[in-house]
């Protein structure tokens, strides 16, 4: 995330010693016409700023992370032009140790699921393990291939047997978006322990097989617990850089808006399309089965309920059908805990985002419902949502799942 620390202190990296943020804020900027919202934009680009969050209109709010040494100038800057800054996170490390150094590793590795914190990519597989264990008739798990560092990218596959219509769902393809992996967690838990027991999971899983991948990137996931908590992107080496974004490798539009061709950019979208291990394991696990019925990616933050396409502001062939089974989802969400998401096409709800996994699987695999979510929260916390909200909000999020699987 911190170029200009790398690119100066290139060393640091080297040695992997944890970046820290002592001293960040998480700013809320917001511009209220066109042209401050131009000034934002330029602002935040020519700084070398990390943007958290993207406002389609002005007046919306957009999240800004400032280092202590611009704190200062940043907020006079824009408070000469009377353009509205509020302090959301006061100091970005404070909840960073509060997740990350305060999490004990018990000595044995967990084999249950917990959802009263986030885990270790070693601590959710041995979780993975004790589960298939438990449930070896309704649980199987596959690779679906090894990342740049060795590691094993993993499918779970949730089946009663025979060969049934796929939902597809994949978690953590941005390390830094905790709350993604842990909700993957969460709905494969829901799936163990309802069948036979909760009446709509035996349904579900009567008519449908799930494939879910927990930890889409392993390695930039393990990056985060050990060296920088907001890393986004692979780990694969660059020239200058680490690190591809995944979620802009694949074959939609590949190298359009929303992605960039610096390798130390956060949105780098890698040599070629699927040139990472990471998109390939998504595209040929995906490839590998017959019949995908819907896809879901989660992502973090925003509230979101995302449809294609995200790499043009033209709309998908069925985009109708696809919107009316988001707002089913997006409603059966808000009456679990009262969370309000939006939701529409990722164009114009979000960003321009060319490459996306989302988008490559609507056009290409042609699986007709496919979806990008982006969990909580609105920036309260951003990435670093605490571990109290793990189990709310994967509950909201399970109950849109299912409203939509029931809504096609
Ligand atoms: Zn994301």
């Amino acid at each position: 995330m911190k170029i200009v620390f790398t690119l100066l202190f290139g060393v640091a990296s080297l040695t992997a010693s944890p970046t820290t943020y002592h001293g960040y804020k998480l700013l809320s900027v917001k511009p209220r016409t066109h042209e401050e919202a131009q000034i934002v934009q330029h602002i935040v680009s020519s700084w070398l700023l990390d943007q958290w969050s993207w406002a389609k209109t002005p007046g919306a709010g957009v999240d800004v992370l400032v280092p202590p040494r611009l704190v200062h100038r940043f907020r006079n800057t824009l408070g000469r032009r009377h353009i509205p800054v509020t302090i959301k996170i006061n100091d970005v490390q404070t909840l960073i140790e509060q997740q990350v150094t305060n999490h004990k590793r018990s000595h044995t590795l967990p084999r249950k699921f917990d959802h009263t914190d986030y885990h270790e990519l070693d601590e959710i597989y041995s979780i993975l393990d004790g589960s298939v264990a438990d449930f070896p008739a309704l649980l199987s798990v596959y690779s679906a291939g090894e990342t740049y560092e060795g590691r094993d990218i993993r499918v779970v596959k949730v089946s009663t047997g025979g060969s049934k219509p796929v939902i597809w769902i994949d978690c953590g393809i941005h390390a830094c978006e905790w709350i993604s992996t842990a909700t993957c967690q969460y709905f494969l838990d829901q799936l163990t322990a309802g069948y036979g027991n909760d009446s709509q999971v035996t349904t579900l899983l009567d008519s449908y097989d799930f494939h879910i991948m927990p930890c889409t990137n392993p390695d930039g996931y393990v990056y985060t617990w050990t060296v920088d908590r907001l890393w986004r992107k692979n780990r694969v080496p660059n020239i200058l850089c680490h690190g591809v974004d995944c979620n802009r490798n694949f074959d939609s539009d590949f190298g359009g808006a929303g992605s960039s061709n610096n390798p130390c950019s956060d949105y780098y979208s890698g040599e070629s399309a699927f040139s990472e291990r990471e998109s390939q394991a998504v595209r040929g696990s995906i490839e590998a089965l017959p019949d995908v019925r819907m896809y879901f990616s989660l992502h973090s933050y925003a509230q979101l309920w995302l449809t294609s396409y995200g790499y043009t502001e033209q709309l998908p062939a069925n985009y109708d059908e696809q919107y009316r089974v988001a707002g089913v989802s997006v409603r059966a969400l808000e009456a679990v805990h009262g969370t309000k998401y939006n939701y529409g096409n990722i164009a114009d709800v979000i960003y321009l985002a060319a490459g996306s996994s989302a988008d490559w699987v609507y056009d290409s695999a042609k699986v007709q419902y496919s979806y990008g979510i982006e969990l909580r929260d609105e920036g309260d916390y951003g990435y670093l949502l605490p571990p109290e909200q793990i189990l709310p909000t994967a509950e909201e999020t399970w109950a849109g799942i299912i409203a939509g699987i029931n809504a096609i």
